[in-house]
């Protein structure tokens, strides 16, 4: 239940969006016995477009945090992924580490019932009028006054603290864009393969993904490369066999062009897709915004307890510092994947190795950073220039 509107309320933190990233700083903070304010301008549960995979990763972070599994009553289980090449099988891999896909709406709202239990203070369907930053101030729409020590901008890749820190939420040059359908049209079989399409649209990738009542389907890249992702949609439903138009299409934003180095500026952080805290190679996000939401609260919580609020964005950072460098990496990987020239032999290459698709796989299952995957990609990458000068010579179709 929201609380009551008062004039003004002081908080040790302060967490805006409570999404996976928002969830997690205020659960972790809360637990650690922080006085918590967790303020989402939508009422829960509420719908986010999202493909819905949720990996080993996410589900170790979990783990690690709540010191037991996820209730996995939210999940499908998937044991099968096949991956494609503009609408060419490259392999279809059984058994790989579980993959899970879920509803955004159960569980988001399953995750910030967690940080409300452990004691974060519900201010759920307030929008916020404006944003204050050192001394950190929130002014909601009801007149009401929230201050925080430390303010913690999880609200997402449109970001309203982004933008009061930097005056933009995120960089146009290099922001995604994705568009997505539910559909009923597949022939549904919860637990059923898993697909992801490379070069579905241009410097991006297609997925379907089968849930227990609907399959999501969508593609997603850079937008400057391409800026309607509509036709590469249409081609991607018409591979799935799926009629476009029978279809509700959607689209939001997605980081995975860049993350911010510097998340925060003072005694404010920003974590999830606020940061822009998304894999380039593989889209997922859900991991990265429990982890940095959970690597802010521990900031938080480290910097109050020394009185020096100040301090918190550096020991934010040194927390981040793996999870950087391995976006980093998979920015490097995803040229050798996307770029044109490359992707027909890459594609090949891909296909023909067992150790890349197990590395892969390994990386999303959250057994494996992206340092083994980067020197196998960064090994082949002379050959696959190679190949693909041959190729403009003598082009050859990756399926023969
Ligand atoms: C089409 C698509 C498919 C995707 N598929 C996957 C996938 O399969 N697997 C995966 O791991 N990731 C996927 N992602 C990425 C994933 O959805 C995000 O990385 C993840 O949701 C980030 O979590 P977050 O908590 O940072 O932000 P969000 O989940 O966006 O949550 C932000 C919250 O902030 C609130 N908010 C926003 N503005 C304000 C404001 N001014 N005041 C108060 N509250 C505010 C919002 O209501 C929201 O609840 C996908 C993304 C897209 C767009």
């Amino acid at each position: 239940m929201a609380v009551a509107s008062v004039s003004e309320r002081a908080f040790d933190v302060l967490v805006v969006g409570a999404g996976p990233a928002g969830a997690y700083a205020a659960v972790t903070a809360a637990k650690a016995g922080l006085t918590v304010a967790l303020i989402d301008k939508a009422r829960f549960p509420r719908d986010k477009l999202c493909g819905g995979l949720f990996t080993g990763r996410a589900r170790n972070v979990f783990s690690v945090i709540h010191g037991h599994d996820i209730d996995m009553a939210l999940f499908d289980q998937h044991s099968a992924l096949e991956f494609f090449f503009h609408g060419t099988s490259l392999d279809r891999m059984q058994d790989v580490p579980p993959m899970f896909t879920t509803m955004r709406r159960p569980f988001d709202a399953s995750l910030r019932d967690l940080a409300l239990a452990a004691g974060a203070v519900d201010f759920a369907g307030q929008r916020i009028a404006n944003v204050e930053t050192g001394p950190n101030c929130l002014g909601l729409a009801d007149g009401t006054r929230l201050t925080g020590r430390i303010l913690i901008g999880a609200d997402g890749v449109n970001s309203m603290v982004a933008r009061a820190l930097f005056g933009q939420a995120y960089d146009r040059a290099t922001i995604g864009f994705a568009l997505e359908v539910e559909t009923e049209a597949l022939h549904l079989r919860p637990g059923g393969d898993l697909q992801v399409s490379f070069g579905a649209v241009k410097g991006g990738y297609g997925w379907s993904f089968p849930k227990r009542h609907s399959t999501t389907v969508g593609v997603g890249g850079p937008v400057a490369l391409t800026p309607n992702m509509r036709p590469g949609l249409d081609r991607y439903l018409s591979d799935c066999g799926i009629p476009s138009a029978a279809c509700t299409v959607k689209g939001h934003l997605l980081p995975v062009g860049d993350f911010r180095a510097v998340p925060g500026q003072g005694a404010v952080l920003l974590a999830g897709d606020a940061a822009g805290l998304v894999d380039p190679v593989t889209g997922e996000g859900i991991a990265h915004a429990m982890q940095s939401g959970q690597f802010a609260a521990l900031s938080a919580l480290e910097a109050l307890a020394s009185d020096a609020p100040a301090t918190v964005l550096d020991l934010y950072r040194a927390r981040l510092r793996d999870m950087h460098r391995g976006l980093r990496m998979a920015r490097q990987i995803r040229h050798v994947i996307y770029a044109r020239p490359l992707q027909a032999s890459f594609a090949r290459s891909f296909r023909n190795s067992t150790v890349l698709k197990a590395m892969y796989l390994d990386v999303l299952a959250g057994r494996a950073e992206y340092t083994a995957l980067f020197r196998a990609v960064l090994r082949r990458t002379p050959r696959l220039i190679l190949r693909a000068a041959r190729q403009t010579i003598l082009p050859a179709h990756v399926g023969r």
